[in-house]
C-alpha cells in the first residue's frame, strides 16, 4: 500500500462509514475542523474513557476536574502564551496566502525579492516573517473593547495549574498527587493539515503531577514508561512507536525535560503525546502574577515549597487517528479482498452486529429480539439487508469484533454462532449463554 493512497483511503472510509466528516461540509467546508460522526464519536469517547479510567478510578494519588475554557486573562500573560505562544509566518501580498516561515515549500528569502510563494507562484510577493500569535481571541461582555477581550484556552493545563490548591484542599490528597483533565483547546495554527493530525480546535487529555523537587526526575522516568505501556495495552502496533527526546534547542521554555510519544503515520512520525517534566515554572508564574501564595506545606518536615509538575499530554483527536490508522488494513479472505478496522475490541464503536442469516423462518424476530437483550449490555448493529457475507464486510470495515448470526440450527437448539472479526472463526454458542461469552471477549 503506498503511503499516500492509504491516508486518502482511511480518510474516504472515515467519511462513508460516519466516524469523522469535515465540519460545514454542506458550506464548502471550515478549514482544519473535523466533526464526528455517529461511529467517531463512539471511538474516541470509548478512548476518553479508558484514559480517564486508567489515570482517575485505577490509581487512588489522581483527582479529575473540568475547568472553563474561558479563564482570566492574566492566566495567559502568566502562562507565557500572551507573549511566546507564537510562530512566525510570511504573507503573500499577492494572494493573501500564508505560511510558516519554515514552510519547506517557501523558496528563497521571505521579504526579498527571490523569495517564492508556494501558491501563486510569485516571485518577490512574499512579506518578511512576522510573530503570529496562536490563541483564538473573543469578547466577554456587551462592549468590543479591550478591557473584555478573553482568549479560547490554547491548552487544558491552565485549569489545573490554577485549581491545584483548591484540589489538594478539598481533596485531601498529599504530594505526590495528580490532577487529570479532558476537554477542548483551540490554536490558530497555520499549517493545519493531514486530517484529524493538526486542527484549530481539539480535545487533550492532560495529568499534571505534583511533587516534591528532587523527586521530579524519577516520577517523570515513572510517568514516561507508564505512558509508553497504556498505548502498547491499547494495541497500538509497537514497532510503530517511539520516543523523541527534545534536545535543548527543542524544549519549551519551562521545560526541564521532554519526551514526545511518536507514532509513524503514512505521512511520517509524528508526536501525539509529550510528557514534560514543567519544573516549578507554572506555579512560580501564578504565584506571582496573581499575588497568591501556592506553596505546600510538608506537615511531616514543616517545610514550605512550590511542587514540580511532571505533564503528561495526549490529544484525544490525535489517538483517536492514532487508533484508526494503526487498525486499518485491507487483506485476502475466503477469496475476496477486505478492509477490516482491528480495533482492541473494548474501544470499537460497534461491539456486535447480529444478523439473521435469511429474511424468513423466523429468524428475523428472533435476530430482534437478541439484539435488544444484547443493546442492555453492548454498542449493537442489527442487520437484515443483502448476503451474509457483505454484512459481515459491513461491520469488518467499521472494526465490529463480533457478529451473532441466527441461522437454521437456532430454531432447533437455541444456538448461534459468533464471528470473530479477525480470526473469522465461528464459535456456537447458547443464547442464554451469549452476554456472558461476549463480556469475557471484550474484557480479554
Ligand atoms: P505540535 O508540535 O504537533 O504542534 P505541540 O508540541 O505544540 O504539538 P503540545 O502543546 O505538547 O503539542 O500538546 C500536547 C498534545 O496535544 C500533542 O501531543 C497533540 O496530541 C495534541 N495537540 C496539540 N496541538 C494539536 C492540534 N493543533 N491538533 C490536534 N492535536 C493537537
Amino acid at each position: 500500500m503506498a503511503n499516500a493512497n492509504v491516508m486518502d483511503k482511511i480518510v474516504s472510509l472515515a467519511k462513508r462509514r460516519g466516524f469523522v466528516f469535515q465540519s460545514s461540509e454542506i458550506y464548502g467546508g471550515l478549514g482544519s475542523v473535523w466533526d464526528y460522526g455517529p461511529l467517531g464519536v463512539e471511538l474516541k469517547k470509548n478512548l476518553k474513557e479508558r484514559w480517564w479510567r486508567s489515570m482517575v478510578y485505577q490509581r487512588d494519588d489522581i483527582e479529575g476536574v473540568d475547568a472553563a475554557i474561558l479563564m482570566h486573562p492574566k492566566v495567559w500573560e502568566a502562562s507565557g502564551h500572551v507573549s511566546g505562544f507564537s510562530d512566525p509566518l510570511v504573507d503573500c501580498k499577492q494572494c493573501k496566502n500564508r505560511f510558516r516561515a519554515d514552510d519547506p515549500r517557501l523558496k528563497g528569502t521571505p521579504g526579498e525579492p527571490d523569495g517564492q510563494c508556494p501558491a501563486c507562484g510569485n516571485k518577490g510577493t512574499l512579506t518578511a516573517p512576522r510573530m503570529f500569535n496562536l490563541m483564538f481571541k473573543t469578547f466577554m461582555g456587551p462592549v468590543e473593547e479591550q478591557a473584555a477581550v478573553v482568549y479560547l484556552r490554547p491548552e487544558t493545563a491552565q485549569g489545573i495549574y490554577v485549581n491545584y490548591l483548591n484540589v489538594l484542599q478539598s481533596s485531601r490528597q498529599k504530594i505526590p498527587f495528580g490532577i487529570a483533565q479532558i476537554g477542548k483547546a483551540f490554536r490558530n495554527e497555520i499549517t493545519p493539515g493531514n486530517f484529524t493530525f493538526r486542527t484549530r480546535e481539539f480535545e487533550q487529555m492532560e495529568m499534571q503531577f505534583f511533587v516534591k523537587p528532587g523527586e521530579d526526575e524519577r516520577w517523570f522516568e515513572e510517568w514516561r514508561a507508564a505512558r509508553m505501556q497504556w498505548h502498547a495495552d491499547l494495541g497500538i502496533t509497537a514497532a510503530k512507536l517511539r520516543f523523541h527526546q527534545h534536545t535543548s534547542d527543542e524544549l519549551a521554555h519551562y521545560a526541564k525535560a521532554a519526551f514526545d510519544i511518536e507514532y509513524e503515520f503514512p505521512f511520517g512520525w509524528h508526536e501525539f503525546e509529550g510528557i514534560h517534566n514543567r519544573t516549578d515554572f507554572d506555579l512560580g508564574r501564578h504565584q506571582e502574577h496573581s499575588g497568591k501564595k501556592l506553596e505546600y506545606l510538608d506537615t511531616v518536615t514543616n517545610t514550605r515549597f512550590l511542587p514540580y509538575i511532571i505533564e503528561t499530554s495526549l490529544g484525544a483527536d490525535r489517538l483517536a487517528l492514532v487508533t484508526l490508522v494503526d487498525a486499518y488494513h485491507e487483506e485476502e479472505v475466503e477469496g475476496e479482498s477486505r478492509v477490516v478496522l482491528r480495533f482492541l475490541p473494548s474501544i470499537a464503536p460497534i461491539k456486535v452486529g447480529v444478523f439473521p442469516l435469511v429474511k424468513k423462518d423466523g429468524m428475523p424476530e428472533v435476530a430482534t429480539r437478541i439484539a435488544a437483550d444484547l443493546r442492555h449490555h453492548f454498542t449493537v448493529f442489527y442487520d437484515d439487508g443483502g448476503s451474509i457475507g457483505r454484512r459481515y464486510r459491513r461491520q469488518d470495515e467499521a472494526g465490529t469484533p463480533f457478529g451473532v448470526t441466527v441461522d437454521g440450527q437456532t430454531t432447533e437448539d437455541q444456538t448461534v454462532t459468533v464471528r470473530d472479526r479477525d480470526t473469522l472463526q465461528q464459535d456456537r454458542i447458547a443464547m442464554d449463554q451469549l452476554v456472558g461469552y461476549l463480556q469475557a471477549r471484550l474484557a480479554g
